[in-house]
């Protein structure tokens, strides 16, 4: 079978480009072919940013409000279609069915809370230290913005940055990661249909590596949205930082979850499943440490390998299904590898570790849920692997398993298990992470929470929540004097 024809989304219309090399997507549990799609070039991801330029001046003078407007009927589309975009996530990306219609919910609950943003971006009024002087913030849209994102939430990342960058006025060119390419477009298609403005928002697939100098060199582009490995985003940001760019990044994680001696045990075992092996361990925040107090580090551990013996693998489609297949061959790969790596570096392998090569799994990337008992320092408990592998830690005590949950480059989500409320508080404060969940797993996030993380997750932005429009808006400080004379600010007034 073959997949739907594609083309770029440029200028308010599909457009296959004559001569244009193709690419396709594939099932990840089954080779099936879903799409095919315009592997773009440099000269057409600069149209789409003559289409996005040519659109700014007046989808910046459309009132907020009637922007927010446009967001809600997307929504209401995507309420629509949330079936069918559903299993086509579960179908191009190998999520779940159930998590996949959790990617569109995503969406839907961020494009619904950014449409009544249409009604706020609120500035401040603050005193003047003159008289007769008023003071007060606008602001303002960027101009043209590159969104770039990965692959792990084929609908919700996307919109999370489309979203927030339209209701504060600002044009689009998106560049989705290649192997959700279907996804992408039907994320486009919403807001087509939706009725936004040609040129406001436009579609270029094709490899990152191809068509990202163009928009990370061109001066038209003002402000950059990337979600994706490391390495990429410190190569755009670098790249972005010659043309003084805005550049935000959502980067990795190596998320711990903390279970101290006190904790509920059954509740913390469902958090770790879910956090550990959810999406196959392809969440930015998927829990890849779990650190054990030592007074229940073998009793947990005991319960722990005898459900993951359990956890059903398979068709994602199938609501029997517990865990799919990974994102494709080069994350089978990389995942595959650091198992390698965690056997070679003397990690202990309890659980798992193998490829399922047996029908029905032979036409897929399935990748049996991993656990190690490793030790802080291996590579599988300090790098993002990205996949259903999971490394126990043991600690002696609290400070000892913040410690270990400290000690990674990475800082995005966190989690620690107790029944003790100054331990939860400590945590709150002690964990280096922009996320920290109590008895709770460190998947989760709720579109109305700002996300991001720390360290080397991030420079330092944060998407959703009120602050998302923060990355998407430039502040203006506006004095007037309506005092009809010259005032001199820090000369005029009274010495204080
Ligand atoms: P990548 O960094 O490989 O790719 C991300 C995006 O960047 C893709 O669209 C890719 O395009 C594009 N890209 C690749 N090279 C360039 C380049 N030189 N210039 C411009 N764009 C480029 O990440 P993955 O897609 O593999 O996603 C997995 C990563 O994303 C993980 O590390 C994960 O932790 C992170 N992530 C972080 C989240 C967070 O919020 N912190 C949330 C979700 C994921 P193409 O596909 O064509 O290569």
């Amino acid at each position: 079978m073959t997949g739907t024809e594609y083309g770029l989304y440029i200028q308010g219309r599909w457009t296959t480009p004559a001569s244009a090399a193709r690419f396709s997507t594939f099932n990840p549990a089954t080779g099936e072919e879903i799409g095919s799609f315009v592997a773009a070039t440099p000269a057409h991801a600069r149209g789409a940013i003559d289409a996005a330029q040519a659109a700014f001046p007046s989808w910046r003078d459309t009132p907020a409000p009637v922007r927010g407007s446009l967001l809600l009927r997307t929504a209401a589309l995507l309420r629509e279609r949330k079936e069918a975009l559903g299993r086509l996530v579960t179908r191009e990306m190998g999520k779940i069915l159930p998590e996949a219609r959790g990617d569109l919910q995503e969406s839907i609950d961020f494009l619904e809370y950014m449409a009544g943003e249409g009604r706020r971006l609120a500035g401040e009024t603050v005193p003047s230290e003159l008289p007769s002087k008023f003071c007060l913030t606008v602001r303002q849209p960027k101009g043209v913005v590159a969104v770039i994102t990965p692959w792990n939430f084929p609908t919700s990342i996307p919109n999370w940055k489309i979203a927030a960058a339209l209701v504060c006025g600002n044009t689009v060119v998106f560049k989705p990661a290649s192997t959700v390419a279907a996804c992408a477009a039907e994320v486009v298609r919403a807001y087509a249909d939706a009725g936004l403005p040609p040129g406001v928002l436009n579609l270029i697939t094709g490899s990152g590596g191809t068509v990202g100098g163009a928009l990370l060199d061109d001066p038209r582009i003002r402000g950059i949205s990337f979600t994706g490995g490391v390495e990429t985003g410190r190569e755009i940001y670098v790249r972005a930082a010659r043309g003084i760019k805005t550049v935000h990044l959502e980067l990795g994680g190596k998320n711990p979850m903390i279970v101290m001696e006190d904790a509920r045990l059954d509740l913390a075992l469902e958090g770790l499943l879910f956090g550990a092996f959810g999406t196959a361990g392809q969440r930015c925040t998927a829990t890849s440490r779990l650190i054990l107090h030592e007074a229940i580090y073998d009793t947990f551990l005991e319960r722990l390998l005898e459900r993951v013996q359990r956890l059903r693998i398979g068709d994602p489609l199938d609501p029997a299904t517990d865990m799919g297949p990974v994102g494709g061959p080069d994350q089978e790969r990389r995942i595959l590898d650091y198992i390698a790596i965690g056997e070679k570096e003397g990690a202990l392998l309890r659980a798992g570790g193998k490829k399922l090569t047996a029908p029905p799994f032979d036409r897929g990337h399935f990748i049996e849920p991993t656990v190690f008992e490793a030790r802080p320092e291996h590579r599988i408990a300090t790098e993002e692997i990205f996949g259903p592998v999971l490394a126990v830690l043991r600690a002696r005590d609290y400070e000892e398993a913040v410690r270990i949950a400290n000690g990674v480059d990475y800082g995005l989500s966190s989690s620690i298990y107790t029944s003790s409320i100054e331990r939860a508080f400590r945590a709150v404060h002690d964990l280096e992470a922009g996320i920290t969940y109590v008895n709770a797993p460190t998947i989760g996030a709720e579109v109305q929470l700002p996300f991001g993380g720390v360290k080397n997750t991030g420079n330092g932005g944060r998407e959703a929540g009120s602050v998302a429009i923060d990355e998407f808006t430039e502040i203006k400080s506006v004095f007037i004097d309506y005092s009809n004379r010259l005032q001199k600010a820090q000369i005029d007034p009274p010495a204080g």
